[in-house]
């Protein structure tokens, strides 16, 4: 009985890893024309021009994060 108890928690462990690393990649930043960072939608660097990316993209495209909102 304690064997199916182990491998109840241990699919557990796996499903919310999956799911966690489901989340991590589509969370959202955004860019701006000009600048080579990434921003939270709160930063107020955002009041030009806010273009939502995807934070993977923004990362292979070179993008830096904002040292203000700390994406
Ligand atoms: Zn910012």
């Amino acid at each position: 009985m304690k064997r199916v108890f182990a491998g109840i928690l241990i699919l557990l462990f796996i499903s919310g890893t999956v799911l966690y690393a489901q989340n991590t990649d589509k969370i959202t930043v955004y860019i701006t024309n000009t600048g080579g960072k990434y921003h939270k939608a709160t930063c107020g660097s955002l009041k030009k021009s806010k273009i939502p990316i995807a934070l993977e993209d923004a990362k292979k495209r070179g993008y830096e994060p904002c040292k203000v909102c700390k994406p």
